[in-house]
């Protein structure tokens, strides 16, 4: 599902923000990525949407090598790839139905399946009620729900999060790591990176550990702490 071979990536040319990066995910699995502020993690998800490219390495998205992929081909890269942010990104002055419904109209699906489709995604999520709010009437586990709609909305092999639960109380978080399980049970990958130690030490999934560019640690079913 995704390969990484000896990834370098450097940004100035010298110290390395990835190295060497060696990692196979396969499909259906659910993924920790941990690792202090500055360790590699938001450079190693930018690589899979390839947002920027590997110094050196190859990289593979379900059997697909970006590196080899032209520009026109990006966005069938991405429509593989599902993505949630700490601060869930959503447009202000929209619904929850535009929000959701805007990320199938920019891959042109036909308009007859939207409806159908997004409905279904926000019973996922349980906020079929809400699909004609704002998203500034939202508290902030709505809004995550949403925006997990919205990344799953087309179907992606692989649902990439990062800090999801970052600006959630303790009760929410665990909502929300309730979909992303339900969503990983009905197929998808998941990587997801995070600082939360509870939901590491608590959910008992693989965890691969990234610290100054490099894989530190992979354990198929790790907690947060780890002695090195
Ligand atoms: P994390 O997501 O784990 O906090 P990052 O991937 O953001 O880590 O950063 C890894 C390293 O790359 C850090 O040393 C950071 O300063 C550096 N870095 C990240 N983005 C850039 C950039 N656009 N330009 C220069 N250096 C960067």
């Amino acid at each position: 599902m995704l390969k990484m071979v000896n990834v370098c990536k450097t940004y100035n040319g010298q110290e390395y923000a990835l190295y060497n990066v060696n990692l196979h995910i396969k499909p259906k699995e659910f993924v920790f990525l941990v690792g202090p502020s500055g360790a590699g993690k938001s450079t190693f998800i930018k690589l899979l949407f390839k947002e920027i490219n590997p110094e050196s390495g190859d990289i593979f998205v379900n059997g697909i090598n970006i590196n080899e992929l032209e520009h026109d081909d990006i966005p069938d890269l991405r429509r593989l790839l599902g993505i949630v942010f700490q601060d869930y990104r959503l447009l202000p002055d929209r619904t929850v139905y535009e929000n959701v419904a805007f990320a199938m109209r920019v891959i042109e699906a036909p308009s007859s399946i939207i409806r159908r489709r997004v409905m279904h995604v926000l019973d996922l999520v349980g906020l079929r009620e809400k699909a004609n709010s704002k998203t500034t009437e939202l508290s902030g586990g709505e809004q995550q729900r949403v925006a997990i709609a919205r990344a799953v909305v087309n179907d992606p092999k692989i649902l990439i999060a990062d800090e999801p639960t970052g600006n959630l109380d303790p009760e929410t978080k665990w909502d929300i790591m309730r979909i992303f399980q339900q969503i990983n049970d009905s197929g998808a990958t998941i990587i997801m990176a995070t600082h939360d130690e509870d939901i590491v030490n608590n959910l008992n999934k693989r965890v691969i550990g990234i610290d100054r560019g490099r894989v530190v640690r992979d354990q198929k079913r790790g907690g947060y702490d780890y002695q090195y």
